[in-house]
């Protein structure tokens, strides 16, 4: 893995997200893949975890944001507008540091904090809402969104969720899967729409992959879709041609 982050080995693809309202492209999530010389393609779940266990998912943490900003950077000077991009952090990199790594990011590459956005998930709570809270709260007021993502597969409370500056619900695809067949999927997705209103945040839901699911969703009241019913996640040049084109999601 160090030695992919240094020839090259890895890239980012972007999934988009699109908005339920209009059927457009409102967004992308940039995942990470890993091209083995050797093994082939080798899927995040399996190098992430173990990144986590040592430093090296710091060097990766950098090298994504970096290579995230670049690619905003390279796409406007195509003459591209592309919309806002939203990065996966883990646990281990959201330090006092980062915000001011990210001002640094944006500056270096001449970009706008509302044109990236941060997915972070509930593994943060485990390091106390007093750690995280004032970095949360310092990244909002420079622009930039948070976006809570597998909601309601962790261990975090609503406590947690109250205080935290999140902009951004995902509804887990483990939810969506189960849609619209699934009683219980259902009744969660109704709830996570409600409270997600209620706290005036928008709701994405992920891993759509069927009308069906996508007609439920959007009758709850989920402001975008995530999933292959649209696109899965595509290399940089695949969703410049999409936003290109104004391809869109036919809503009916
Ligand atoms: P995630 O953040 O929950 O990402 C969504 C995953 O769901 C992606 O898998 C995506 O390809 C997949 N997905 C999206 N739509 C559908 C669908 O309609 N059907 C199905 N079956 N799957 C769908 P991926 O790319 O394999 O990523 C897996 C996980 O790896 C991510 O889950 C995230 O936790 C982690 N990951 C990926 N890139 C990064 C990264 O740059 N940094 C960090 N820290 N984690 C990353
Ligand atoms: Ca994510
Ligand atoms: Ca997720």
């Amino acid at each position: 893995l160090r030695q992919a982050l240094a020839d090259g080995g890895l890239q980012l693809h972007y999934q988009p997200k699109v908005s339920l309202r209009s059927g457009r492209i409102a967004g992308a999530e940039a995942l990470l893949r890993w091209q083995h010389p050797q093994q082939g393609f080798i899927p995040p779940n399996q190098f992430i975890p173990v990144a986590e266990e040592t430093s090296l998912v710091l060097e990766l943490g950098d090298w994504l944001l970096n290579e995230a900003c670049r690619q905003i950077r390279a796409w406007q000077d195509q003459g591209l507008q592309p919309p806002p991009i939203a990065v996966n952090l883990s646990a281990r990199q959201f330090t006092p540091q980062l915000p001011q790594q990210i001002e640094t990011l944006l500056q270096t590459h001449g970009l706008e904090a509302r044109q990236l956005k941060l997915e972070i998930t509930e593994s943060l709570v485990v390091r106390g809402p007093d750690e995280v809270v004032p970095i949360m709260n310092q990244l909002v007021a420079m622009g930039l969104d948070i976006a809570l993502d597998d909601f309601g597969t962790g261990y975090s409370s609503l406590a947690y969720l109250k205080r935290f500056p999140i902009q951004t619900l995902k509804i887990d695809r483990s939810f969506v899967e189960g849609i619209p067949g699934d009683a219980n999927d259902c009744a969660i997705a109704q709830a996570i729409v409600t409270m997600g209103q209620q706290l005036r945040q928008e709701i994405v839901a992920e891993g759509v992959e069927t009308r069906e699911q996508m007609v439920f969703l959007r009758n709850l009241g989920c402001d975008q879709l995530q999933g292959y019913l649209f696109s899965k996640p595509v290399p940089a040049e695949a969703f410049a041609a999409m936003v290109r084109t104004g391809q869109r999601l036919s809503l009916d």
